[in-house]
């Protein structure tokens, strides 16, 4: 079976299409620019990859080009877009209803577009995405696999603001949690490596990317996340504020008269490691000028592992335990440092790394940092939220 799994952003269009028997990438992508111009790298598997400009007007055409490029004579990977059986579509938001990975139908694409209030920035991309492939791939099934759904069973004192109830009534305003097919993922690969079932594990999972979350899985069911009616809420982020108190929101925007979406591009693009170091959004710079003694660059980092070690320890204690504990995506894989800085003075509650393997670990398998005899396993699980959308995918559209 050839999936197709599509990730829409408001300007790009990323792809992978997996063989799954074989389990393997037969072509990935991205689609750069739409709408305001157009690039497209693609790379097949085993044959030279394809840097273009080209027009892409919207995310019809970027499918267009996709499509073509992965039928192409020189450098596609099928004979023809027959060949692909189904698609798999990785929506952030799939509100209260969408539970868990669907079908593809009228109502579906009816329900995202009634959402669009509350994931305005996602929700659109996604829908285009989705209504793109319908029109150029009639016949193929589709699935969407969204971000929210691995919260669906999130009890409500956890997922419920207290703020009037009304605005949770009326408005959907709650916390829905983000990230959630890396933390299925990567929940699921650690019982695999522990070769323990699932269902008997207390689980953290720290998702540390450009946009980073943490979620407390027990017994193979997130119970509560770090993020909440938006990917705003919780850690200190790339350019994300994470969260602060509320008041500070307010208090700037009387006293600067910032408009409501100038503090909301304060808090979503200024702020983070960006905003606290001066330098950048991204960890390895950061990371360098702190070891040159920046001392605005070490703070920000400072904040990061302290705001993950937090978490952990809330939610060790929310789960009355842990197990094991796992760092996943950009920092989480690679930034054995802040990996250090968060576990250091754990033993209390079990977990203690050996801090050699922790820097000298194999990058893109999982790999294991725990100390001897510490209580609690921690390792590195690569993510492959891709791959996880193509499971889904297989899983919902087998046998038709
Ligand atoms: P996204 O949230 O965009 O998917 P990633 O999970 O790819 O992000 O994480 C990207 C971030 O990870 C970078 O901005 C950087 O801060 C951090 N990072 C640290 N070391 C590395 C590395 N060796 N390779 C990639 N990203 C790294």
């Amino acid at each position: 079976m050839k999936i197709l799994v599509l990730n829409a952003g408001s300007s790009s269009l990323k792809y992978q299409l997996f063989d799954m028997e074989k389990e393997t990438i037969l072509a990935k992508g991205l689609c750069e620019r739409i709408g305001t111009g157009g690039a497209v790298t693609h790379k097949p598997t085993g044959k030279d990859p394809v840097s273009e400009e080209i027009a892409l007007p919207d995310h019809g055409a970027a499918l267009e080009r996709v499509l073509a490029l992965l039928t192409d004579a020189t450098h596609g990977v099928v004979a023809s877009i027959e060949e692909i059986d189904a698609v798999g579509h990785r929506v952030a938001h799939g509100g209260e209803e969408l539970k868990e990975s669907a079908r593809i139908t009228a109502s579906t694409i009816a329900y995202l577009e009634s959402i669009i209030p509350i994931n305005p920035l996602h929700g659109p991309p996604a829908i285009a995405g989705i209504k793109a492939c319908l029109a150029l791939m009639p016949s193929v099934p589709q699935v969407a696999v969204f971000d929210t759904s691995f919260y669906s069973e999130i009890e409500d004192f956890r997922y419920v603001y207290p703020i009037p109830y009304e605005f949770y009534e009326q408005d959907r305003v709650r916390r829905y949690g983000f990230h959630g097919t890396s933390h299925r993922f990567v929940s699921a690969e650690l019982a695999k490596a522990l070769g323990k079932p699932i269902e008997e594990l207390k689980i953290v999972t720290c998702h540390l990317g450009n946009g980073s979350s943490i979620t407390a899985v027990d017994g193979g069911k997130a119970i509560d996340t770090s993020m909440g009616f938006t990917p705003q809420e919780g850690i200190c982020m790339g350019t994300r504020s994470g969260t602060i108190d509320p008041t500070v929101v307010t208090y700037l925007m009387k006293k600067h008269g910032y408009s409501a979406q100038e503090m909301e591009d304060i808090l979503n693009k200024k702020s983070g490691f960006l905003g606290v170091s001066g330098i950048s959004n991204d960890t390895r710079d950061v990371d360098a000028a702190a070891k040159a003694g920046n001392y605005r660059a070490e703070l920000s980092l400072k904040i990061l592992a302290n705001g993950i070690k937090k978490h952990i320890g809330a939610y060790a204690a929310e789960m009355n335990g842990l197990d094991a504990l796992v760092f996943t995506a950009g920092i989480g894989e690679n930034q054995a440092n802040i990996r250090e800085k968060v576990c250091e003075n754990m033993k209390f509650l079990g977990i203690e790394i050996d801090v050699d393997k922790n820097n000298n670990f194999t990058r893109g398998v999982p790999f294991d940092i725990t100390k001897e005899g510490a209580r609690v396993a921690t390792w590195i699980i690569p993510t492959n939220e891709e791959y996880m959308i193509a499971i889904d995918t297989q899983r919902l559209t087998q046998g038709n």
